[in-house]
């Protein structure tokens, strides 16, 4: 008789992790989830990303899983999610607590870090670049506003913005 080979994949648990969501102001009523899917049926993509797994998988603590993947980024923050929530759970900032707990580790997409990059820098989420003022002169559009940089910047040191930057995993 051949015998059947089930193999297992260790995942690490960290059974920690729904308290520091329901901790944070933006995860409070995280525990009172019922699965039901609400959330999801009306998430714009939720084709990548379904906020009633990300919510059980806080549950559960698969913490690594969640803050290494690049669903999370994925969120456009419409509050579809939190709005159709009968429970009150808010899913959308249970997302938002992720991203600052996969922040703080240093783990920010590519594409975001390059904006936070242009905005400690110029002030401006994307740079300004001279054929774009030559664009607005043709257009007959005044030239771009200025921008207190070091103001900005002050704001961007003061929320620990650039810190997070600067923390990156290479
Ligand atoms: S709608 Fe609310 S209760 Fe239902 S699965 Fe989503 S988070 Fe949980
Ligand atoms: S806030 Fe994010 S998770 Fe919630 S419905 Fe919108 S895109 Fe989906």
């Amino acid at each position: 008789m051949s015998k059947a080979v089930i193999s297992l994949k260790l995942v690490e648990i960290d059974p920690n992790l729904k308290f520091e969501i329901a901790n944070t102001e933006l995860g409070g009523k995280a525990f009172w989830c019922i699965q039901c899917g609400m959330c999801t049926s009306g998430c714009p993509v939720a084709e990548f990303l379904k906020p009633h797994r990300i919510v059980k998988m806080v549950m559960l603590g698969l913490k690594d899983q969640l803050i290494n993947c690049k669903e999370i980024w994925l969120c456009t923050t419409c509050f579809t999610c939190s709005e159709r929530c009968p429970q009150e759970v808010d899913p959308a900032n249970i997302i938002f607590s992720l991203k600052n707990i996969a922040a703080k580790q240093g783990i920010i997409p590519e594409g975001l870090r390059s904006i936070g990059k242009n905005l400690a820098e110029t002030g401006r989420v994307i740079k300004i670049s001279t054929y774009r003022e030559r664009e607005r002169k043709k257009l007959g559009l005044p030239k771009t506003p200025q921008v207190h940089v070091e103001k900005n910047r002050e704001i961007l040191e003061e929320t620990s913005f650039i810190k997070a930057l600067e923390r990156v995993r290479q």
